[in-house]
């Protein structure tokens, strides 16, 4: 095993990659349209030109299948990437608001303004979107940025650390590998802006860091993203959706449905349909599927296959250690205070609990941390209704899973636990920019109201105009 290098060396071998970054920044390059739109353009080139071995560096660190390589990752940020650069313009362009009597006479505007140098930290599960979808704000916000991809996901990080500076600008763009030391080191210096995405344990690290230099940060974390299934929901529909979302990249995503909360009436039926869901997509053996993966290490593993204990094995449950490989699982009869309904599962086990009405599923969620997502199942307004007024989460499907992280016009971020700050379109341009205030005035007319001397007039008029 290689010896942590020692902290202050870590810097020393950082240090002038970060002033490059800083002079790159400083050149004043990244402010011009021409450029954001250059990089952006080279990063949907990058990923047109390499998805062959960015998508065998997706399949060697989880299994994953080409499609869900393209869909998930690839394909995804090239639309993100396109987006932003076809509405760029728009994005950059000052905006106008209103100013008030006693301003006037003066106009007003929103300028927004790239932070600087920005480090991005990015997690294992989707490892290559998830440092690239917040690479296209960085950019089209005019920001020079640090890539750091999880080390967890090995073929992936390389794959970034050698293609992305084939293509995008070296003064401005750089990726820095490594682990928990390079990060502790990286997370020392100053930044303009952290973009960190991952658990809340190491969150907490980020934001501490961050704290000690006052650098905005965006926190993308995880939790429990319940799904609830009401008595009047569309049970083929629903059992469909929540398998694919919980399954999708073997659980291991953050927006997963992380356990099902069923009207008691409906749990045979939900049961029933879910077993035949997962026949469908991954046949009667899934390990010999090519679209169900593996975990990703021996940790998750281990930590995984303790849960399987956890409650009525109502399907999969097989485990296969060497190739690490779980089968997709679902239990019933779980008790909320479980160590399956405790932390985040993060891979493919779906506990179901039943609960007897909206109001005690609504009761349940709203006693546990606010979870990055929350699913609904119903046909009703009303309950659709009262779910996204009385509960919190970061973002909330009704009738389906995960999609709201598709829609780019729609902000994608947790709340509380589930994070700060959010991201894709515009909300990844904003995420990276500062919204400067600027008041423009001329020099005449100059009215005396504001000055002093006060007096009775002055304040009569002031109290008309304010
Ligand atoms: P991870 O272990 O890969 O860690 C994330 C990053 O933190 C890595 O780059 C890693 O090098 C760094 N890191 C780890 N330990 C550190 C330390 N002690 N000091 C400094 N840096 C350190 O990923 P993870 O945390 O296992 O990711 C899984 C979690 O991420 C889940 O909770 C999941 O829900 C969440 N997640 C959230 C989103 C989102 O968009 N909100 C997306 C994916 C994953």
């Amino acid at each position: 095993m290689n010896k942590p290098i020692a902290r202050s060396k870590l810097q020393d071998q950082i240090a002038p990659r970060l002033a490059r970054l800083r002079a790159g920044f400083n050149s004043g390059r990244t402010r011009a349209h021409a450029w954001r739109y250059e990089q952006l353009f080279r990063i949907e080139a990058m990923l047109t030109e390499r998805e062959d071995e960015f998508a065998a560096a997706l399949f060697k660190d989880l299994g994953k299948s080409p499609g869900d390589a393209f869909t998930t990752e690839i394909g995804f940020v090239k639309a993100e990437a396109r987006l932003a650069r076809k509405r760029l313009r728009r994005w950059m362009r000052p905006r106008r608001v209103g100013t008030p009597m006693l301003a006037l006479p003066a106009r007003s505007k929103i300028v927004p303004e790239p932070l600087g140098v920005a480090l991005i930290i990015g997690p294992w599960n989707y490892p290559i979107q998830l440092v690239l979808a917040p690479l296209v704000g960085a950019i089209a916000a005019g920001n020079c940025a640090v890539v750091k991809p999880s080390e967890i996901a090995t073929h992936s990080a390389a794959a970034l650390a050698r293609y992305l500076p084939d293509y995008l600008d070296p003064d401005c763009i750089t990726v820095i590998e490594g682990g928990v030391s390079e990060t502790e080191a990286l997370l020392a210096v100053r930044w303009d802006k952290i973009f960190y995405t991952g658990g809340g344990r190491v969150g907490r690290i980020v934001m501490a860091a961050a704290a000690k230099h006052l650098t905005p940060v965006t926190l993308e974390l995880g939790g429990k993203s319940p799904a609830i299934v009401l008595e009047d929901a569309n049970i083929e529909a629903a059992a469909r959706r929540i398998v694919w979302g919980r399954f999708l990249n073997t659980g291991q995503t953050c927006v997963s449905p992380d356990y099902v909360l069923v009207a008691p009436g409906r749990e045979p039926a939900l049961l029933e349909a879910m077993k035949a869901v997962l026949t469908h997509f991954f046949g009667a053996d899934p390990r010999t599927s090519p679209d169900f993966g593996r975990i990703i290490n021996d940790h998750h593993f281990n930590r995984l296959t303790a849960m399987l204990e956890d409650g009525e094995v109502v399907a999969g449950g097989q485990i296969d250690k060497n190739s690490r490989y779980i089968a997709p699982t679902i239990l019933r009869k779980v008790s909320p205070e479980a160590p399956v309904m405790q932390e985040e599962i993060f891979g493919p086990i779906l506990p179901v609990l039943t609960m007897a009405s909206l109001n005690e599923a609504i009761a349940f969620v709203d006693a546990r941390p606010k979870p990055l997502a929350l699913y609904l199942f119903s046909r009703s307004r009303e309950a659709a209704r009262r779910v996204i007024a009385e509960t919190s989460a970061g973002g909330v499907t009704i009738n389906d899973t995960v999609l709201h992280l598709a829609v780019p016009g729609l902000p994608f971020g947790g709340v509380g636990d589930s994070g700060t700050g959010a991201y894709h379109g515009i909300h990844g341009f904003r995420a990276f920019s500062h919204d400067k205030a600027v008041l423009n005035k001329p020099s005449w007319p100059d009215p005396p109201l504001r000055y002093p001397p006060g007096s009775r007039f002055k304040r009569r008029w002031l109290r008309r105009i304010l």
